[in-house]
């Protein structure tokens, strides 16, 4: 059985099965097990306006990539999200950023995640835990990738800052 890493990336913007967005992060990353990042969260704006929160972990597992997404989506059914809208508001949402075997691609998924290399909210939490692994398709690190998108101008970093 051969052992291989992934970096998932946790994202949620709505109450779910356990609670806040915080609390189904938590719940998460205790069943997902690895290493975990801190949870990042933005703070409510307005009344409307949803609150985030992201992370971010590491974990071995001896799934090849569709099987582990497989579960991935198990678990985030099981925190109360139903197949709706891409980038709609979802209790839980697991995206596979990185796996240890280098590129994949299949019907359904593709890893390293196409916009991971934009989004502060993976990065962020990623950089915490995984600062050295280096992205197949551009050489970088994650350490090069999270400074090379927080040196752009703010305006870019504001839309970059939250989501899932
Ligand atoms: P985004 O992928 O831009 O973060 P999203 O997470 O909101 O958007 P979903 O609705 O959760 O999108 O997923 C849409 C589909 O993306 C999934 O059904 C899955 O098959 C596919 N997918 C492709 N690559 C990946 C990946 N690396 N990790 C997770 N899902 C992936
Ligand atoms: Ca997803
Ligand atoms: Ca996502």
């Amino acid at each position: 059985m051969v052992t291989t890493s992934y970096a998932i990336a946790l994202g949620a913007n709505r109450p779910g099965r356990d609670g806040a967005p915080e609390a189904a992060l938590a719940a998460a990353l205790a069943e997902l097990g690895g290493t975990a990042s801190v949870i990042i969260r933005t703070a409510p704006i307005g009344p409307s306006i949803r609150r985030y929160a992201n992370a971010a972990c590491i974990i071995t597992s001896p799934l090849a990539p569709p099987a582990l997404l497989t579960a991935l989506k198990r678990m985030e059914r099981a925190a109360g999200r139903r197949p709706g809208r891409r980038w709609g508001n979802r209790p839980l949402d697991l995206d596979i950023i990185l796996w240890s075997e280098g590129a994949w691609a299949s019907p359904g998924l593709t890893i390293p995640h196409p916009a991971f290399r934009e989004r502060g909210f993976v990065l962020g939490p990623l950089a915490m835990i995984a600062p050295d692994w280096r992205d197949p398709i551009t050489g970088l690190t994650v350490r090069q990738l999270h400074a090379r998108l927080t040196r752009r101008r703010p305006a870019y970093r504001a839309t970059a800052s939250g989501g899932s």
